[in-house]
């Protein structure tokens, strides 16, 4: 099964897209770890894309599209939940073009609904797992008081360099211009689900599980 996490930031995908590596065995692509990972390591891309992540706005198709090209050709066990991609209509094309000549396609594409007062609630509150990315949240979700990751026990708790106001306003106009006519794209294919992502992690889980029966 090919699934796509389609929302805004802070919508919960990464959420979500672990609990179903953890549950289905499946294999998440998620284009902005990937661009991180570049970044981390120094690559001549990574270095290329740095400046254009922190203020907010999109790196190009031909770059991301690259990416999970060769995330494809490497081999996906228990197919792929796409989180952060597509992001705009040529990427949308290019992933169907990618899966076809697979012989595969989407299955479902869930849309997560998050209002924006939830959006910047959420990101500006966010911190993550050095080791495992699990995601944190200073209300609904704090780092235990021992200082440890109930998920993996690391110590080392980052922010990211673009979950601040000023960035989020960007990401959030680039959602709605360039990649929420995404939902319309996949609602004439027929593959659109779209469920309430406000919730509790575990209520939305089971909406995602829903969608998907
Ligand atoms: P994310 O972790 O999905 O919020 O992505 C972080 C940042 O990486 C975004 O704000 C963009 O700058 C970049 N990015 C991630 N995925 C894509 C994509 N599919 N297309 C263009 N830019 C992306």
């Amino acid at each position: 099964m090919n699934i796509i996490l389609l929302g805004p930031p802070g919508a919960g995908k990464g959420t979500q897209a672990r609990r179903l590596v953890d549950e289905r065995g499946m294999t998440q692509l998620s284009t902005g770890d990937m661009l991180r990972d570049a970044r981390t390591s120094g690559t001549n891309m990574g270095r290329k894309v740095a400046a254009v992540m922190d203020r907010g706005d999109l790196v190009t198709d031909e770059i991301v599209i690259g990416l999970i090209e060769e995330k494809l050709n490497g081999g996906v066990p228990g197919g792929v939940i796409f989180d952060g991609f597509p992001r705009t209509l040529a990427q949308a094309d290019a992933l169907g073009a990618l899966l076809a000549r697979k012989g595969t396609g989407l299955d479902a594409v869930i849309e997560m609904q998050v209002d924006d007062d939830a959006l910047v609630q959420r990101i500006t509150a966010r911190s993550t797992c050095g080791d495992c990315g699990e995601v944190y949240n200073d209300v609904s979700k704090p780092i235990p008081s021992d200082g440890k990751c109930t998920n993996c026990g690391g110590t080392q708790f980052n922010r990211r360099s673009d979950d601040n106001e000023e960035s989020l306003r960007t990401r959030l106009l680039a959602y709605y211009k360039l990649t929420s006519p995404l939902i319309g794209y996949y609602h004439a294919k027929g593959r659109l689900k779209s469920i309430d992502g406000l919730g509790e992690i575990g209520t939305v889980a089971d909406e995602i599980a829903n969608a998907l029966a």
